[in-house]
């Protein structure tokens, strides 16, 4: 199980429509894929994405970091697990999105050297998962349209991306819910977008006119923990703190000062399976559940982390892994399959890839 090779691929794939939140509008997926092949001739896949307004991690930036952190584990073997994923994370300073691809790459052929898939090795057992999808932040009509397709596509849960003039945002969930199913669930992400006081305000108006939230995201700056404490002493509506958690250490920051009341794990921001893995657990700890999400990725690290919400389907009970879903093809052959709301782990060893794609 000696690291023989290494190489790095750019992909590009388009997107049904462009992704669009208060941070940023995106027209194509584009990511870095990671393919480390052993003496022995295992081939593992991993793989991130550039995704700079939120990570501060550049194509440029990953790619540097790769080749630094490859440099450094080639010709090591993966025997000796433990050993060489310390020496990936001390290889360099943040950069949490490379990181997370070479992690991928390595549980990928960790887990098929023993001949079973990911998910099991971690210890999960669950193969079948919803996840719902989330609604780019646009002009209310198109939201409306967007919301009613998405609804009619036969997804339970959306993810309303918000942020803009609070004002507005109220406005647009209203009309929202009234072209909806009673049943659709909604989960609104603000994107760091407002202030305290707005989301307060913007709480309160969900409550008066009634509209069932079942949680808002990251609705302050990350750093601001005493305003997401402010708005959680004033509504009884859930917060899920995204951006405000990195690492495992965020977390039990964030939770120490009980200001949230769930926590987003996403593979970029943490620096891959192992800290996720973490988070959870100290999610656990606190009583505190998790959704999992992902950056605009491709099926190789959002199926990576698919596996992760099996091995810890007792804490990660929100599944947000639609990236994959709002691409017009995938770049990889076999491994997680992503058809509509549903996602369907493969028994596949390893992550149970094939191959990836002629582009
Ligand atoms: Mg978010």
């Amino acid at each position: 199980m000696d690291i023989k090779d290494i190489a790095v691929k750019v992909t590009k794939v388009p997107l049904k429509k462009p992704f669009k939140t208060a941070l940023r509008s995106v027209y194509e997926l584009e990511s870095i894929i990671l393919i480390i092949k052993t003496k022995s001739g295992l081939v593992g896949y991993g793989e991130t994405a550039p995704t700079f307004a939120v990570t501060g991690e550049s194509k440029e930036s990953i790619i540097k970091a790769l080749d630094t952190i490859c440099e450094n584990i080639k010709g090591e073997s993966l025997y000796d697990f433990n050993r060489v994923m310390g020496v990936v994370h001390s290889s360099i300073e943040k950069n949490f999105s490379a990181k997370s691809a070479v992690e991928i790459a390595l549980y990928d052929i960790f887990a098929q050297n023993l001949k079973t898939p990911l998910y099991r090795l971690l210890g999960g057992s669950r193969r079948d998962f919803k996840t719902g999808i989330t609604i780019s932040l646009n002009d209310i009509d198109t939201m409306i349209q967007d919301s009613i397709e998405a609804q009619n596509r036969g997804f339970e849960s959306l993810k309303i991306k918000l942020g803009d003039d609070y004002r507005e945002d109220i406005q647009r969930v209203i009309e929202i819910k009234k072209a909806l199913h009673v049943e659709t669930s909604l989960k609104l992400d603000a994107n760091q977008g407002w202030s305290k006081e707005e989301c307060v305000e913007f709480l309160n108006s969900m409550e008066k006119h009634q509209i069932p939230i079942e949680l808002i995201e990251q609705p302050v700056k990350k750093g601001d923990i005493e305003g997401l404490k402010y708005i959680k002493a004033r509504s009884s509506i859930p917060i899920l703190a995204d951006e405000s958690v990195f690492s495992p250490m965020d977390a039990v920051k964030i939770l120490e000062k009980g200001a949230v009341d769930f926590v987003n794990i996403k593979l970029d921001k943490c620096g891959g399976i192992s800290n996720a893995l973490l988070i959870a657990d100290i999610c656990k700890l606190y009583g505190t559940k998790c959704m999992i999400g992902c950056m605009l990725e491709g099926a190789i690290s959002v199926g990576a982390a698919a596996h992760v919400a099996s091995a810890r389907s007792d804490t990660i009970t929100m599944l947000d892994l639609d990236a994959p879903i709002l691409c017009k093809t995938s770049s990889v052959s076999g491994g997680v399959k992503f058809s509509g709301a549903n996602i369907e782990l493969s028994d596949g060893y390893g992550l149970g890839i094939g191959g990836l794609k002629p582009t």
